[in-house]
C-alpha cells in the first residue's frame, strides 16, 4: 500500500482528499484496489456494509459458486479447497476478505458513500459519506450487478399469499405450508425450486427463455468449455436474446439443469408468467418452445465442444448420454395455461426476476435517459468517474468473478494513463523545477 493509502485509511473520512475513490467493496472494488495499488494510484474504497457482503447475507443459505473453485477466482489466489468443488457462499466471501488484506486493501467499511457530485470550480468530485465529506479526482462504481431486487408489476396483492424476491429467500422452512410458485427459472430461481422440491414441497417452475449450458461435458465444465470456444469473450448481448437468463447449478457437486429431469421427478412446469386476475395466475403458451431452445442452446454446445476436440486433436473421452433426452412430463404434454392459486394449494411466490442497477448517489452527467451508464469498457463519458462490475461492461464475464478483474485492471490502467497525462510538465515548467529540488533537497537533509 502507498503511504498516502495508509494514512487515508488511519483518518476519518470527512475532510479528506483522495485521488481515487472506489465505492463497493466487492469482488469489483477488491480488484479495482489491486491493480490501483500495483500502479501506485493511491486511492480508498469505501463500503456501507462488510467486504463481499452480498456473498454473506445477500443469498440463500445452501448457494455455493456456480463455477468450479479453479475458475471462479481471481488470478492472484487459489480457494483453500478441491480446485474441481464449488465453493459455498461463505467461503467465496471469506476469500476476498483474505485477497484484499493479502495486499492491505484500502478499504474501509460501515462507510455508506450518499451523494457523489462534480466541482463547480475545481477538478474531481465532492462525496458526501456516511461519515462526512471527501474530495476525489476520480471515482470508480463498483457497486454491483445486481443492486436492487425486481419484482414485475404483475405481481397479485393478495396480502394472504407469502412474495418474496430470491434475495430474500434463505431456506424452505422460512415458507409457509402449501405449495410454491417459483417465477423465473434462470439459475437463482431453478436452484430454489429444485431445493424447495427436495424439501417437500409442491413445485410450480415458470420457465422463460433460457439457455443452459451442460454442467460438464467429455471431463470439462462449462466454464472451460465457455472459455475455450471464446463465448466469455462475447462482446454484447446478441439482439432478441436480451432476456435469455442462464441456468447453471453448482449445487451437491454440480448437475446439468435439465427442466424435463425435474418435470420427471415431480416439479410442475409452466410457461412465462402473464398475469395474476381473480386469484389465478395466467401462463404465456411458450412452456414447449422454451424447452426446445433451451434443449437447442445445450445440444448446440456440444456439438461445439465435439468440433473443438476434433479440430484441436484432444483425447477426451466421448459421452453419447449426455444427449439422453427423458421423457415429456405430463406438465409438458399438456402445459397449464390458468392455475387457481388457491385450488392448487399455493400460498408462496417466489419472484426469482432479477436485479436492477441503483446510481441515484452517482449524481452527474454519466447515464442515458434510460438511466443506464454510458461507457467504454467502464470508461464513462464524464471524465473522472468509472464503472466496473457491470453485466456486459466489456464482454459477457464482466459481472462474473474472473471476467471483472479483468475489467478493473483495464481502468486501473486508464486511470494511471491520465495520472501521467496530468504530471507532464513543458520545458519552461520543468526549468523552474529544476531549482526547486535544491531547496527541497537541503530541507530534506
Ligand atoms: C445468486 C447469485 C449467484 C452468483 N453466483 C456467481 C458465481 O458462482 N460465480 C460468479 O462469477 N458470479 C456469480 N454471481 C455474479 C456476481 O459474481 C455477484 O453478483 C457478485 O456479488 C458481484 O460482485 P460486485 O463486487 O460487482 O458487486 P457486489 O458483490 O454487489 O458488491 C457491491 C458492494 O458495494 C456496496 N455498496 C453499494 N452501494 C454503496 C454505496 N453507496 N456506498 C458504499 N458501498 C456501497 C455493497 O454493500 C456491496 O458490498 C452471482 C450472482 C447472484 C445474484
Amino acid at each position: 500500500m502507498t503511504e498516502l493509502n495508509q494514512t487515508a485509511l488511519h483518518r476519518t473520512v470527512g475532510n479528506m482528499e483522495i485521488d481515487t475513490l472506489v465505492v463497493g467493496a466487492g469482488q469489483a472494488g477488491v480488484a479495482v484496489s489491486e491493480h490501483l495499488t500495483k500502479l501506485g494510484v493511491p486511492h480508498l474504497v469505501l463500503e456501507k456494509n462488510r467486504i463481499a457482503e452480498a456473498w454473506r447475507t445477500g443469498r440463500w443459505d445452501s448457494l455455493v459458486a456456480n463455477g468450479p473453485a479453479w475458475h471462479d477466482r481471481f488470478p492472484g489466489m487459489e480457494f483453500d479447497i478441491d480446485p474441481d468443488a464449488f465453493a459455498p457462499k461463505e467461503t467465496v466471501a471469506a476469500y476476498f476478505e483474505a485477497y484484499a488484506k493479502q495486499f492491505n486493501a484500502p478499504i474501509r467499511t460501515g462507510v455508506e458513500v450518499k451523494k457523489v457530485t462534480r466541482n463547480a470550480d475545481r477538478p474531481g468530485f465532492t462525496v458526501e459519506t456516511s461519515e462526512g465529506t471527501i474530495v476525489a479526482n476520480r471515482v470508480v462504481s463498483a457497486t454491483g450487478p445486481f443492486q436492487r431486487p425486481v419484482i414485475p408489476a404483475i405481481a397479485p396483492k393478495d396480502e394472504g399469499l407469502y412474495q418474496i424476491h430470491s434475495a430474500a429467500y434463505f431456506n424452505p422452512q422460512q415458507l409457509p405450508e402449501g405449495a410454491v410458485l417459483v417465477v423465473g427459472a434462470g439459475s437463482s430461481g431453478v436452484q430454489i425450486a429444485d431445493e424447495l422440491m427436495r424439501a417437500g414441497k409442491q413445485v410450480y417452475l415458470s420457465v422463460g427463455a433460457h439457455d443452459r449450458p451442460p454442467r460438464s461435458y467429455r471431463n470439462r465444465d462449462f466454464c472451460w468449455w465457455l472459455g475455450v470456444l471464446g463465448l466469455w469473450d462475447a462482446e454484447e448481448v446478441q439482439p432478441g436474446r436480451e432476456h435469455v437468463t442462464i441456468a447453471v447449478s453448482g449445487a451437491r457437486g454440480g448437475e446439468t439443469i435439465d427442466f424435463r429431469r425435474l418435470a420427471n421427478e415431480g416439479m410442475t412446469l409452466v410457461g412465462l408468467t402473464q398475469s395474476f386476475q381473480d386469484g389465478k395466475v395466467s401462463f404465456r403458451d411458450d412452456l414447449v418452445a422454451n424447452l426446445k431452445a433451451g434443449d437447442e442452446n445445450y445440444l448446440g454446445l456440444l456439438d461445439a465442444a465435439d468440433a473443438y476436440i476434433a479440430r484441436n486433436g484432444l483425447d477426451l473421452p466421448e459421452e453419447p448420454e449426455a444427449r439422453r433426452v427423458y421423457p415429456d412430463a405430463e406438465c409438458i404434454r399438456n402445459p397449464i395455461r390458468e392455475l387457481d392459486l388457491a385450488a392448487a394449494g399455493i400460498t408462496s411466490i417466489i419472484w426469482a426476476t432479477g436485479y436492477a442497477v441503483d446510481f441515484s448517489w452517482l449524481q452527474v452527467d454519466a447515464f442515458d435517459d434510460k438511466g443506464k451508464p454510458k461507457h467504454q469498457r467502464g470508461v464513462s463519458r464524464e471524465p473522472g468517474v468509472y464503472f466496473v462490475g457491470l453485466p456486459w461492461l466489456s464482454r459477457r464475464g464482466s459481472s462474473f468473478i474472473w471476467g471483472v478483474w479483468h475489467d478493473a485492471k483495464h481502468v486501473a490502467g486508464h486511470i494511471a494513463t491520465q495520472r501521467q497525462y496530468l504530471e507532464y510538465r513543458d520545458a519552461g515548467q520543468r526549468q523552474s523545477d529544476a531549482s526547486v529540488p535544491v531547496q527541497k533537497a537541503a530541507s530534506w537533509e
